[in-house]
């Protein structure tokens, strides 16, 4: 299959679309985005590359951080993570706090704020969180094959200053005894793991081994078993776009996760991994021209998993 004459089709096709959506605006780098840039990258197998538009520029990974604070808690925790946070599809939105009170502090999944927040917290256990914030970037580091990968501190800075909503999640979930650590440190990785600078290329090339089943095929290493593997691919299709989930699936197929940067990152089991990035959002907060980019990657190469 020729991916370089796919990819640079599918810039051709979402032209028209470019510059649509709605940008993020809750924090000023995020706001000052510009909705026309777009970014596309494949990873393989044989770990080559493929890529188009603006997929070398960084952006803050922001919820796509939450895919792998899910693998590194669920290697420390196992089975025990789910006596925290649930595994069902939420049909509401990334940060409703009306569900939290109903289902007691318990989030619904991982891929929610409420969700995260408590991975986040399990993933600190007993030690300091800044070593939960190391040991995800060394994984990241590890996964993309760039020691350069980092945390933009100013911009956590500034998710925490706008963090009111936040803050008040993880205070209702510790007031139902969900949270083991303060708030405050909770919430100080949540907002760093969200303000992780990477690239399209760098995040497919970091998300291969979701691909094949837990294990990197390039380099071999077992990063996870293949029935976590499988596990994590299942909630993020079913979960990974906030109450979009549904329409996700239908139209693209893959298991992915969308991020409020406007970044979409997707797993085609035996196929290889995906990561398109496009700062306007629709209206449930997924990438608008992000999403269509998939589809019609999807079309093209036949990587549904349906
Ligand atoms: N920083 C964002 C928040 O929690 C990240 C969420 C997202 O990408 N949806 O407010």
């Amino acid at each position: 299959m020729d991916y370089q004459a796919i990819l640079d089709q599918v810039v051709a096709d979402v032209s028209a679309y470019r510059g649509q959506g709605t940008v993020a605006s809750y924090i000023p780098s995020l706001a000052r985005a510009d909705p026309h840039k777009f970014g596309i990258a494949v990873a393989l197998e044989d770990g080559a590359a493929f890529v188009a538009g603006d997929a070398d520029e960084t952006f803050s990974i922001q919820s796509l951080s939450y895919v792998f604070t899910l693998n590194l808690a669920l290697q420390q925790l196992k089975s025990a993570l789910w006596n925290h946070v649930g595994r069902e599809p939420s049909g509401a939105p990334v940060s409703s706090i009306v569900q939290l009170e109903i289902e007691r502090g318990r989030p619904r999944n991982p891929m929610t704020s409420p969700g995260a927040i408590v991975v986040c917290d399990q993933l600190i256990g007993r030690r300091p969180a800044a070593e939960a914030a190391d040991e995800l970037i060394g994984f990241l580091r590890e996964r993309a094959g760039d020691q350069g990968i980092g945390i933009d501190e100013g911009l956590a800075m500034s998710e925490s200053q706008a963090g009111a909503f936040n803050r008040s999640l993880a205070h209702f979930i510790a007031a139902f005894g969900n949270l083991r650590n303060p708030v405050e440190d909770v919430l100080g990785l949540y907002y760093r793991h969200c303000s992780i600078a990477m690239s399209c290329r760098q995040l497919a090339r970091a998300a291969l081994y979701l691909a094949f089943d837990g294990t990197d095929p390039v380099s071999g290493d077992a990063v996870t078993t293949q029935s976590r593997s499988r596990r994590i691919n299942a909630l993020m299709l079913t979960c990974g776009h906030y109450d979009n989930s549904g329409d996700f699936a239908f139209r693209v197929g893959l298991p992915g996760k969308s991020s409020v940067a406007g970044a979409i990152l997707a797993v085609a089991p035996g196929r290889g991994s995906v990561c398109v990035w496009s700062p306007g959002l629709n209206a449930a907060g997924t990438s608008l021209v992000g999403a269509i980019a998939l589809e019609r990657l999807v079309e093209a190469t036949g990587w549904s998993v349906f």
